[in-house]
């Protein structure tokens, strides 16, 4: 007797494990592990959807076992290696196997099928009708004329009913077929345009390396550093080509589809019908559509966001990870993976080559390449050899010379000197999320909490100031402590702002905006994006939306209204997050013949995050960086957790969580576990609900979360946490 190990999609822990049942005997040449099946489930044997994890000879079990009631398909859904990235991922990030499979596969919904009425094998006979099937008689007049014809087009023009038709077949007058119609985000098919570029000799290093890896035993994954505009697409491109080659496939993670189209085109024109594309605002047909694509080999390299690692392939060559720092690669919802260490996963179960890309590398990657975790490979040179010069302007000097615009003077003679010789230019401002903090618009003092070493958050609502890390409040101050000024209030500007400021001071410039503000439909990225590269305007404004991975030749000058938006929020990787994105949006000037320039503008031009953003010096940033980290015992010298426990009763959030430390404290007592707060989270209400968390640092990955679970456990023995949601992370992007 044959038995199988199902897993049964149901998302409730008691049922996390795998069930066997008996493999009837009609079934037995037919099923393969990672099938879809219908089997008999609980007391009452509901017709239950599962997954084949294993087939065996035997089944461990005393218990008497049920019957496979049928296969769902005739193909298996679940790769071998899928199967078992879910048993790893399961214990990685405290999940159930379904939750696993959820991100695996996709909804399998009913496909997309066009019926085609043809003339049938008695289409002559229709003259014998009677007069009164007048509709019969129209669909044989129309058919005569031409055949086939499409069935939703008869319904639709000429109200042509189902039961005609199927009268009308049954005579054998039309015959009708199917053809299913693959729901397509993008066209693949267009010719390709034109020969690739030859690679540069430091491209060719690059590549030589990774594809020398692909039938290395002992592989490590690569992190290549390569300033922007240094052709880091073409490597990609290559080392994929090189892997199709060899009759593997690819993945390519990119952070966000809409935001990086030409980047995707890219792919596009290279591999032609051999890429699909996904993307987060798919709709489930037409996620299906492209897995399916993906699962029976007719395409080789899947392009997309982080969803995109778990593509269905049997044979992965390469994963290319783009932009590697962004914060989108890992999931906010359960399970709460990383891509970037699932990709490593990969890596170990089928050998794939793994490729981390940034300009910018997250400090986290570097720490890993410099102790020998990744090998690094660097791309020094632009292609047009030339970085655009950056400068920084002190806003301190604009309140002494009485401009209280929020364009320097130096930003508005650049922006009419480009305005004037037709070139086009960037306009960024800084932000991320909501963020507010507290500084001197004279000295540019910064209110800061002395235990954390982060900006205090400004409350609006109780106009107090908050430290996000350990919940201190604090009065803003009448005077700036530091140089007595009274003008020292909360930041805020917004693109809209930005945007009435440009054509105050520039009525004659055409303005794009790109914001979420005006990015709320599907396509309305790209479109903005297009109308820019043809030249319909003179100046985008912006947020971090248009500092990715965008080409426009005719930009020279770029302006970051206000550089420090993202250095003052409270997260200790807030140097990080403006560093890279200054690095970026730099990127984005000069990047074709002219020459490129950059005016950052700041009130702490002497910041060392702003210096080496202006000289374009990652290392030297990344050693000060580094050094503040170990200081502070912030990743990658610790790890972090944060448990957030949200209710409707705020006094009992607060109360709940005071236990909950004092358990984490019991139980972390002389050990090297550091329990920040309880305190509010950064918003502290949602729909009602309150937020309040605690921070908990840790050496190891593993012991930290051993350690938070335990706690946690013990303390839900005690507690009555019905009223409480309480969810946890590791490693947040960012701390709630
Ligand atoms: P990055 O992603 O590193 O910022 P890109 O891949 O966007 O850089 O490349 C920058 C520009 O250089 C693109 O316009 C690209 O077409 C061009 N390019 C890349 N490699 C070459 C090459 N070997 N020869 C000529 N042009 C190239
Ligand atoms: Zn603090
Ligand atoms: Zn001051």
């Amino acid at each position: 007797m044959k038995y199988a190990e199902i897993i049964i999609e149901i998302k409730a822990r008691e049922v996390d494990r795998v069930f066997y049942y008996i493999v009837p005997e009609g079934l037995e040449d037919k099923i393969r592990p990672g099938m879809r099946v219908t089997v008999p489930f609980g007391r009452s044997s509901r017709p239950t959807e599962g997954y084949v994890t294993a087939l065996s000879d035997t089944a461990e079990t005393s218990r008497p076992l049920k019957e496979i009631t049928a296969l769902k398909d005739n193909f298996a859904a679940l790769t071998e290696t899928g199967i078992r990235l879910a048993g790893w991922m399961r214990e990685k990030y405290y999940c159930t196997l379904s939750d696993c499979l959820q991100c695996m596969l996709p909804k399998f919904v009913g496909s997309r099928v066009i019926k085609y009425v043809h003339r049938g094998k008695a289409f002559e006979k229709g003259k014998e009708l009677p007069r009164k099937a007048e509709k019969q008689i129209q669909v044989i007049r129309l058919l005569t004329e031409k055949s086939p014809i499409r069935q939703d087009f008869l319904r639709n023009e000429y109200k042509i009913s189902y039961n005609t038709l199927k009268s009308l077949e049954e005579k054998e007058i039309i015959e009708i077929t199917e053809q299913e119609k693959s729901r397509d985000l993008y066209n693949t098919n267009l010719p390709q345009t034109g020969r690739p570029h030859t690679p540069t000799p430091e491209q060719r290093a690059a590549v030589d390396s990774i594809i020398s890896d692909f039938d290395r035993k002992d592989k490590k994954p690569f992190l290549l550093k390569g300033v922007t505009g240094s052709g880091k697409t073409l490597v990609y491109t290559e080392v994929i080509a090189e892997a199709l080659k060899r009759g593997k496939q690819a993945i390519v993670l990119v952070p966000e589809i809409s935001l990086t189209p030409q980047t995707v085109q890219r792919f596009i024109n290279r591999f032609g019908s051999l890429v699909t594309v996904t993307h987060s605002k798919m709709t489930d047909g037409e996620r299906l559509d492209q897995w399916k694509k993906a699962r029976n080999g007719r395409v080789s390299v899947m392009v997309g966001p982080r969803s995109a690692i778990f593509a269905p392939f049997d044979n992965i060559g390469v994963i290319i990870i783009d932009e590697e720092h962004e914060h989108t690669y890992k999931s906010e919802n359960t399970p709460k993976y990383d891509a970037r260490e699932i990709a490593v996963k990969l890596q170990e179960i089928c050998g794939a080559t793994v490729v981390l890309g940034s300009a910018t590398p997250a400090i986290e990657s570097y720490y890993k390449a410099e102790k020998g975790g990744y090998r690094l490979l660097e791309l020094n040179n632009r292609i047009n050899m030339r970085l655009p010069d950056i400068y920084a302007v002190d806003m301190r000097d604009e309140i002494a010379l009485g401009n209280k615009s929020m364009f320097s003077i130096k930003l508005q003679k650049a922006i009419r000197e480009t305005l004037e010789q037709k070139k086009q230019i960037i306009l960024f401002l800084n932000r991320r999320g909501h963020s507010t903090f507290v500084s001197c618009r004279r000295c540019g003092y910064v209110m800061t909490c002395d235990s954390c070493s982060v900006s205090y958050t400004y409350h609006m609502k109780e106009n107090r100031l908050v430290c996000h890390y350990c919940g201190r409040v604090k009065e803003i101050p009448e005077v700036c402590p530091s140089c007595g000024s009274g003008y020292i209030k909360y930041f805020g500007a917004g693109t809209e702002k930005i945007t009435k400021e440009v054509n105050r001071l520039f009525p004659e410039a055409r303005v794009l905006r790109m914001d979420a503000d005006t990015t709320k439909s599907k396509d309305s990225h790209r479109q903005i994006l297009n109308a820019f590269a043809r030249g319909e305007a003179d100046i985008l404004v912006g947020t971090q939306m248009i500092a990715k991975g965008l080409d426009f030749p005719n930009v020279v000058l770029v302006g970051v209204v206000a550089a420090d938006l993202s250095l003052n929020s409270s997260d200790y990787r807030s140097a990080e997050n403006t560093f890279q994105l200054l690095s970026q949006v730099s990127g984005r000037a000069g990047r074709a013949d002219s020459r490129g320039r950059v005016l950052i503008q700041t009130y702490m031009p002497e910041n060392y995050c702003i210096e080496y953003a202006k000289k374009n010096d990652y290392i030297s940033f990344y050693r000060e960086e580094i050094e503040f980290r170990e200081q502070m015992n912030y990743p990658p010298f610790s790890r972090i957790c944060v448990v957030l426990f949200t209710g409707e009763d705020e006094k009992q959030v607060i109360s709940s969580l005071h236990h909950f430390a004092a358990v984490l404290n019991f139980y972390g007592k002389g050990k090297d576990y550091t329990v920040i707060g309880p305190g509010a989270a950064m918003v502290s209400k949602i729909k009602d609900r309150f937020r309040h968390r605690i921070i908990i640092k840790g050496k190891d990955e593993e012991r930290l979360k051993s350690y938070v679970f335990y706690c946690l456990d013990k303390f839900d023995k005690r507690e009555d946490t019905k009223e409480i949601t309480i969810s946890v992370t590791i490693n947040p992007t960012y701390i709630p």
